[in-house]
């Protein structure tokens, strides 16, 4: 016998795991993706979410945290999902599913 716990808000469909590698998804979403410093941790990139001529976004290609440096512009996140969501104006399970992250079978 199955016994079906409903998550809140469905959240248990959400799979974390399957969210792209940041160094895949950026390298794909941004252009002219540039490592900075020496540790291959982080790296640089033209910020999308405002008119940029310089690289002003940095992401950490270990968490798929980014921020960008222009205090006009701020836009920033905790991963890929929050930049997904922000750059194409996506809900969070909108962005989970295009993602892949977000199971539609049990
Ligand atoms: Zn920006």
């Amino acid at each position: 016998m199955r016994t079906l716990v409903p998550g809140r808000h469905g959240l248990d469909r959400f799979d974390r795991a399957r969210l792209p590698d940041p160094l895949t998804y950026y390298a794909a979403e941004l252009e002219r993706l540039r490592p900075t410093g020496n540790s291959g941790r982080h790296a640089s990139a033209r910020c999308p979410f405002h008119d940029d001529t310089h690289p002003s976004l940095t992401v950490n290609l270990e968490t798929g945290a980014f921020r960008c440096h222009v205090p006009e512009c701020g836009a920033h996140g905790r991963g890929v999902l929050d930049f997904h969501m922000a750059r194409y104006g996506l809900g969070f399970v909108a962005a989970a599913k295009e993602l892949g992250a977000w199971r539609t079978t049990p």
